[in-house]
């Protein structure tokens, strides 16, 4: 019997609790576990860093989300792909990164990787043909993707790169933190990994960071585990806890996520102060037919350029009321910001730097007529 996703959101990992029958997996909040005699610990268990039920079932139930064998989850989304880096990659080795990665995610091969003798090349995700280009055969050991990518909602096509990832003898790694395992799975697409910023959609309420690994091979998951433990960044009994919490609903949050941000797509292209919205779900998108192959629907993410450049950009963001000027994304309520400024500052000068003028939003889940009567007032 295979379930559907909401099903599983809400049970996989999650069955009651043996010995009370407790409907909610309990916080463990434990750093270590009493041993029936030397070398006898229980059901495994001997020290929260290797192994703790709230992140075990919050493991259990990513991997069936994501349809993935195995999940690991992290202190942070990147102490999660730290931890890929360093398990995956050798000195001497090569990553293809998009050219509008998530900000720290550059950070982290730009500043970190790179010293430890990783090198990378930045590559426009969505053209399967630059992504070829972009790979030095013998040397590139990870195709590094989004999609939609993070600001300029680019769309990539998992299938496609995984067999150029694969031809090359590489993995193909894909950060689906802006879909959602809801709105698409990357390993029935030949992804060999999901990256999540679990502190996006998958928690959902903006009150926990976290993130997850889901692989699709078993030896690769063993070695992400030993690894997890040997460097120690693993997520916290609580956060494991508030996540899953959160990942209950993902599904109903985010079909009111999609229905929202497609209402206000649709508003923002006919406003003259806006010189173009960037939305997967609108046909003109360069990546529509792609995301239609590959989503179940377009998300919850849009960005916008405004008519009149920054100064313009920078004001609509100030002016916002219901959507809270904030960095990150994917919780109940609306977010603004820009990115050039915020999320993104740290890619100034790079060639991931991000249009001046550009506005992003974080679509929430409140009556969107609000939203709509806030974005008339901010953009004047
Ligand atoms: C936020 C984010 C990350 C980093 O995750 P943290 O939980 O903030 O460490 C990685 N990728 C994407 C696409 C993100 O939005």
């Amino acid at each position: 019997m295979t379930y559907g996703f909401d099903t599983l959101a809400i049970h996989a990992g999650q069955a009651p609790e043996a010995r009370t029958g407790a409907v909610v997996p309990p916080i463990y909040q434990t750093s270590t576990y009493a041993q029936d005699a030397v070398g006898s610990p229980r059901e495994g268990y001997e020290y929260s860093r290797s192994g703790n039920p709230t992140r075990d079932a919050l493991q259990e139930c990513l991997a069936a989300l994501e349809g993935g064998r195995r999940a690991l989850a992290f202190a942070s989304g990147l102490a999660a792909e730290d931890t890929l880096l360093r398990t995956v990659c050798r000195p001497g080795d090569h990553v293809v990164i998009p050219d509008d990665a998530y900000g720290g995610t550059y950070r982290l091969f730009a500043r970190v990787a790179e010293r430890w003798g990783v090198s990378w090349t930045a590559a426009k995700v969505s053209d399967v043909e630059a992504v070829r280009a972009a790979v030095e055969p013998g040397r590139t050991k990870i195709i590094w993707t989004e999609t939609p990518t993070n600001p300029l909602l680019g769309i990539a096509d998992i299938a496609a790169l995984s067999s150029l990832a694969h031809d090359a003898g590489a993995l193909l790694v894909v950060d689906n933190t802006f879909a959602s395992p809801y709105l698409q799975q990357p390993i029935a697409h030949g992804a060999d990994v999901v990256v999540h910023s679990t502190t996006k959609y998958i928690g959902g309420h903006s009150d926990v960071v976290g993130g997850a690994l889901i692989v699709a091979d078993a030896g690769l998951g063993d070695e992400l585990a030993y690894h997890q433990n040997a460097m120690g960044a693993i997520n916290g009994p609580f956060d494991a806890w508030l996540t899953l919490r959160g990942v209950k609903t993902l599904g109903v949050r985010m079909d009111r996520h999609c229905d929202n941000a497609e209402r206000i797509a649709d508003y923002l292209s006919r406003h003259s102060a806006v010189a173009q919205v960037i939305y997967p779900g609108l046909p003109d998108h360069p990546g529509h037919e792609t995301a239609a192959k590959q989503m179940r629907r377009f998300g919850g993410m849009i960005s916008f350029r405004a008519a009149g450049g920054e100064q313009r950009a920078v004001e609509i963001c100030n002016r916002a009321k219901v959507f809270v000027l904030a960095e990150s994304l994917g919780g109940v309520e609306s977010l603004i910001e820009h990115p050039g400024q915020m999320t993104h500052a740290s890619a100034a000068g790079s060639p991931l730097e991000v249009p001046a003028d550009l506005v992003r939003l974080s679509v929430g889940i409140e009556t969107v007529d609000d939203l709509l009567a806030d974005l008339e007032q901010a953009l004047g």
